[in-house]
């Protein structure tokens, strides 16, 4: 008998592309202010006023916004003009409007393991955001439940995982060995790190792999492979 019922799935960079966005995004940001700072500069100041933001403002583009606008006050002395301050909002704003486009055979392995397995999405972010996400890509066909939260914490995983069964039969697959495996191990469940080509420096964590219930997947399909032998 099998032992897992209920699978957690990580969204961003697991399901669908959306580190490539943020890139996009710092790459505009660059080239407005280069006559203030050079690329490295950008990339650097962007990253700390994000880890500063994160922690009252949460994860996602609103967030990530407003680290924009204020790296530009920064990197140019209050100089910015008004006009490249609009500027600077519009990349914000037109992230939001990103299509949701699904990894490489992702669509198949969630319709395989719909059929077996209880599906729960567990996603953090700008909740307006990761609903027009949800809804864009019709994910309601293998996913009952949809879980948006500002942090993926143990407890998180627990108060989740527990509502459907208990944290031995749960799994938690997700990019992210900081948010997605590491906390979910820690709760009690199984957790499978299947990394994206792009981290983050905000989620890099070390992986645990001397744990019985940590794993490591190439992708979707060796995944679900691996939940499948538990
Ligand atoms: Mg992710």
């Amino acid at each position: 008998m099998k032992q897992i019922k209920t699978i957690g799935f990580d969204a961003d960079d697991t399901l669908w592309y959306n580190e490539r966005f943020f890139g996009e995004a710092q790459t505009a940001l660059k080239v407005l202010l280069q006559k203030y700072a050079d690329e490295k500069v950008v990339a650097d100041a962007v990253l700390e006023m994000q880890r500063e933001n994160v922690v009252t403002m949460g994860y996602g583009i609103k967030s990530f916004t407003i680290s924009m606008m204020e790296v530009a006050l920064c990197l140019s002395n209050g100089k910015l003009d008004a006009k490249s301050m609009a500027e600077v909002i519009s990349i914000g704003r037109n992230m939001m409007a990103h299509p949701v486009d699904f990894l490489p055979g992702v669509t198949d392995v969630l319709e395989e393991l719909s059929s077996d397995y209880e599906l729960v999405l567990i996603t953090k972010g700008d909740l307006i955001d990761q609903e027009r996400k949800v809804n864009m890509s019709d994910l309601g066909r293998w996913f009952k439940h949809i879980e948006i939260v500002s942090e993926k914490q143990p407890a998180t995983y627990q108060t989740i995982f527990n509502r459907f069964g208990n944290m031995k039969q749960s799994a938690m697959i997700g990019n992210s060995i900081k948010s997605d495996v590491v906390p979910a191990v820690l709760a009690g469940s199984w957790g499978i790190h299947v990394p994206y080509e792009v981290t983050w420096e905000l989620e890099l964590a070390e992986p645990m792999t001397d744990h019985e219930r940590y794993f490591e997947a190439k992708d979707l399909a060796q995944a679900s492979d691996i939940i499948r032998s538990i």
